[in-house]
C-alpha cells in the first residue's frame, strides 16, 4: 500500500498525528498553511518546520494523492486535467473558465468539474463513464486533491465546484462527505458550500441522507427522462427508484435546503426530445421549483445516440420557458467538453496498456497552465 496522502487528513486528524509524534500543536497550522494555502509541491519545501519533522512527515505521508500528467484544451476555453492515482488509474477534472460570452451572463466564475469514482457502476446507456463499468471509489484526498491541484497548476482560485466528472458521487457518500469537509473547511480549501453542486443520477436514499447534511450544498439531478418509460430505457438504476420516489426525495431536499435544484436533461434524438416530454418535464420542474439545464447530447465513440437539431433543441426549451420554467440551453461548441468526462481516461489507460507502462516516474512537473 502507498503512504497515505497528507491532503487526506482533516485538521483534527493532523493534530492527533502530531501529538502522537511528540510535536507541539502549533505545527498543525503551519502544515495546513503549506499544504492548502501555499500549495507547496513537496513536503521538504515546508521551510519553517524542523528538518526532523519534515523527514518524519515525508516517511509517513505522500503530499498528495493525484499526480498531474496531462492538460488538454486552452485557458480561454475549457481545459481537461488528467491525473494518475497511486494504482495507475486515471481520473480527470475539467476546468471551465469565467467566460460570460461563452457560458451565459451568470457564469462569472471559474468552475471545476471533478470526478468521484474511477468508472461508474450505473451504466447509463448514453454515458462514456459508464461504458467500462466501475473500478473503484475515490477517497477524500483524491477528490479534494483535484481542486488543490487545479489551483496549484493555474495559480488561480476555483470559485465553483461541480461533481459532474466520472462516477456517481452519491454511491461514494462517505468519502464524498469527508472530501466536502476538506473542501469547505476554513483551514483547508475554504470554498463556500453554496459553491458546490453534487450531481446524481437519482440515488434516492442518499439524496435523503445528503438533505440532512447541515451545509447548504446544491443538488443537480441527471433526470434525462420525464417519464418512467424513458428513464427506464436509458438509465438502468431507474428500475429501483421510479420518478415518484425521486420526486418525494427531492421534495424532502427542498424542505431542508434553500437553493433551487437543477434538473439536467440531455436531449437525445428520438428518445426523450418529443415536445410532449417538454410539457411533462415542465410540470415536474414547477412542482419541484427546479431549474432545467438542457444539454444537447454529445456524441460518444462507440455509441449510436444522436443529438437533435439546434432548432429542435430551442423548440424544446421554448416549451419549458412558456410554461414558466427557468431553462437554459447551451448550443455553443465550447460546451462539448464538460459533458465528455470519462473519455480522456479511457484513452490514456489504453495508451499505457499499449506502451506496457510501468515506471511511476513520468510525473509532469507542476507548472502554470
Ligand atoms: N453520475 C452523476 C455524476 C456525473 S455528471 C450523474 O450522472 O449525475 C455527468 C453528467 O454528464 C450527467 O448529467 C450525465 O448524464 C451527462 N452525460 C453523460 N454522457 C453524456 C453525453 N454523451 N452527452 C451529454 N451529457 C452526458
Ligand atoms: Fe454513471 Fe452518471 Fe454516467 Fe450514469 S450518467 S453512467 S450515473 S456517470
Amino acid at each position: 500500500m502507498p503512504l497515505p496522502a497528507l491532503t487526506g487528513l482533516t485538521p483534527d486528524a493532523l493534530a492527533v498525528w502530531l501529538e502522537a509524534a511528540g510535536e507541539p500543536a502549533f505545527r498543525a497550522a503551519q502544515i495546513l498553511e503549506w499544504v492548502w494555502k501555499k500549495k507547496v509541491s513537496a513536503i521538504n519545501a515546508m521551510t519553517n518546520l524542523p528538518v526532523a519533522l519534515r523527514d518524519n512527515l515525508a516517511s509517513s505521508f505522500r503530499l498528495t494523492a493525484v499526480e498531474h500528467t496531462l492538460t488538454t484544451g486552452s485557458p480561454d476555453s475549457t481545459r481537461k486535467l488528467l491525473f494518475r492515482l497511486h494504482d495507475r488509474r486515471y481520473i480527470e477534472s475539467v476546468l471551465i473558465p469565467a467566460n460570460p460570452a461563452l457560458y451565459g451572463e451568470k457564469s462569472d466564475r471559474r468552475t471545476l468539474c471533478v470526478s468521484s469514482q474511477v468508472g461508474c457502476a450505473f451504466g447509463c446507456k448514453f454515458c462514456a463513464s459508464g461504458l467500462l463499468g466501475f473500478t473503484r471509489n475515490l477517497d477524500a484526498s483524491e477528490i479534494a486533491g483535484q481542486i488543490l491541484a487545479a489551483e496549484q497548476l493555474t495559480g488561480e482560485r476555483v470559485d465553483n465546484l461541480v461533481f459532474m466528472g466520472m462516477g456517481e458521487p452519491l454511491a461514494n457518500l462517505n468519502h464524498l462527505l469527508n472530501a466536502i469537509a476538506l473542501i469547505t473547511g476554513e483551514k483547508t480549501l475554504n470554498l463556500g458550500a453554496r459553491h458546490l453542486t453534487i450531481s446524481t443520477s437519482g440515488l434516492v436514499p442518499q439524496i435523503r441522507q445528503l438533505a440532512n447534511h447541515p451545509q447548504q450544498i446544491r443538488l443537480a439531478i441527471s433526470l434525462h427522462g420525464a417519464t418512467d418509460a424513458v428513464r427506464q430505457q436509458i438509465m438502468p438504476l431507474h428500475q429501483k427508484w421510479p420518478i415518484a420516489e425521486l420526486v418525494d426525495a427531492l421534495e424532502f431536499w427542498n424542505s431542508k435546503k434553500n437553493q433551487k435544484i437543477t434538473l439536467e436533461y440531455i436531449l437525445i434524438q428520438g428518445i426523450n426530445d418529443a415536445l410532449e416530454h417538454a410539457t411533462i418535464l415542465a410540470r415536474l420542474a414547477r412542482r419541484l421549483h427546479a431549474k432545467v439545464n438542457l444539454i444537447p447530447y454529445n456524441l460518444v465513440l462507440g455509441l449510436t445516440w444522436q443529438r437533435p437539431s439546434d432548432s429542435h433543441c430551442r423548440a424544446f426549451r421554448d416549451v419549458l420557458q412558456h410554461a414558466g420554467v427557468t431553462a437554459t440551453l447551451r448550443l455553443e461548441k465550447g460546451g462539448d467538453i464538460d459533458a465528455a468526462c470519462g473519455q480522456l481516461r479511457l484513452q490514456q489507460e489504453s495508451h499505457d496498456a499499449h506502451m506496457g507502462a510501468s515506471s511511476p516516474d513520468t510525473r509532469a512537473k507542476p507548472h502554470h497552465i
